[in-house]
């Protein structure tokens, strides 16, 4: 086994900024970018057109640059994975059994595996929701996500599989677009008002949700990481909580910059997802465990993302 860092789901919202966060700890040909399709990355990262879903591409690949961590970002997302339950289900469980397998077998030796809010439902406690708690997803994603931890812990505790998982709250960021998840509306929010000035949402303007920043994200991932095993006490998924706020909340402070921007809600199918899930998350383990803390607010994350966005739309 080599030192190789594999990123597998690449060319998505997370996987590019994942690649810049951890090309500032290691070389960047150490980093091998994969995805089903071909993406414009970074000229230094390699990068391989890879389906998760295929064993002997992925073993060939992992030899040929001698990886001994992956990060399996490859998933079919909330809102997506309602209109096609079958084959997001195959792929967020299927794509996960290959990974956690190549660990059983010894081809690498750490595995970074995002969960997600998802994994709760109605019947969980809604604010500061605790790391164990009534769990009952009602969505195909939940279901895969939580499924997905449990066989997280499985493989940990049979096998010594050293895998590690968040459980990331709605990701906001300005460098790529959202991949088809219920929390989008909080970046696409951004992109509209900078360019037409105002912004229909697809969920109604009291929905609070837990949301994080981007960059904050990619720190948390890197953080958990780069820590000794002993300290990851959950191998399921630790919750972490960034900021949660409304529709309302996240247009008045987009407003106090761009004075004439006005928003409408029309809620449609995601509204359902969205009130299934927690308004605000404990992360008290995670801060126990392994010294989390999320340190960006709404107000600092909203100037950030107007002013980064006005830039690269110009
Ligand atoms: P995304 O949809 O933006 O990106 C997923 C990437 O996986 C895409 O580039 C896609 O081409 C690739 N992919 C699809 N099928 C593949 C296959 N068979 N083999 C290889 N690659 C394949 O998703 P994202 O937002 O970057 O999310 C990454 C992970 O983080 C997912 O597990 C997701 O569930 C989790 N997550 C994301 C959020 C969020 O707000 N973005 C929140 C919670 C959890």
């Amino acid at each position: 086994m080599g030192q190789g860092i594999l990123v597998i789901g690449a060319g998505g919202q997370i996987g590019l900024e994942l690649i810049e966060g951890l090309n500032r700890f290691h070389s960047p040909g150490r980093v091998i970018a994969a995805d089903i399709r071909k993406v414009a990355i970074n000229s230094e990262n390699p990068s391989e057109v890879l389906d998760v879903l295929d064993k002997v591409q992925l073993i060939n690949l992992i030899k040929k640059h001698e990886i001994s961590e992956v990060y399996l970002l490859a998933a079919v997302l909330s809102a997506t994975a309602e209109k096609n339950p079958q084959s997001s289900w195959q792929l967020n469980m299927q794509g996960l059994f290959n990974i956690l397998d190549l660990a059983k077998e010894k081809h690498i030796s750490k595995i970074f595996w995002p969960s997600s809010i998802a994994v709760f439902g109605p019947s969980t406690p809604k604010f500061n929701t605790p790391q164990q708690t009534v769990m009952e997803p009602s969505t195909v994603y939940g279901i895969s996500k939580q499924a997905g931890e449990r066989w997280c812990e499985y493989y940990f505790k049979k096998f010594g599989v050293d895998v590690r998982s968040i459980r990331y709250p709605g990701l906001i960021g300005w460098k790529t677009p959202p991949g088809g998840g219920t929390t989008d509306y909080a970046v696409h929010i951004f992109h509209e008002a900078i360019k037409r000035g105002k912004y229909e949402c697809f969920l109604a303007e009291d929905t609070c949700l837990p949301m994080m920043y981007m960059e904050e994200a990619i720190r948390a991932t890197l953080e958990i990481m780069g820590v000794s095993a002993e300290r990851v006490k959950i191998r399921g998924g630790y919750n972490v909580a960034g900021i949660s706020f409304t529709p309302r909340e996240i247009a008045m402070q987009i407003k106090n910059i761009i004075n004439l921007f006005t928003i409408t809600y029309n809620p449609d199918f995601r509204q359902e997802i969205a009130s299934s899930w927690p308004s605000s998350i404990d992360d008290s383990s995670a801060g126990a465990d392994w010294g989390w803390s999320n340190k960006v607010s709404l107000e600092g994350m909203v100037k950030e993302m107007v002013g980064k966005l006005k830039e690269k739309i110009k």
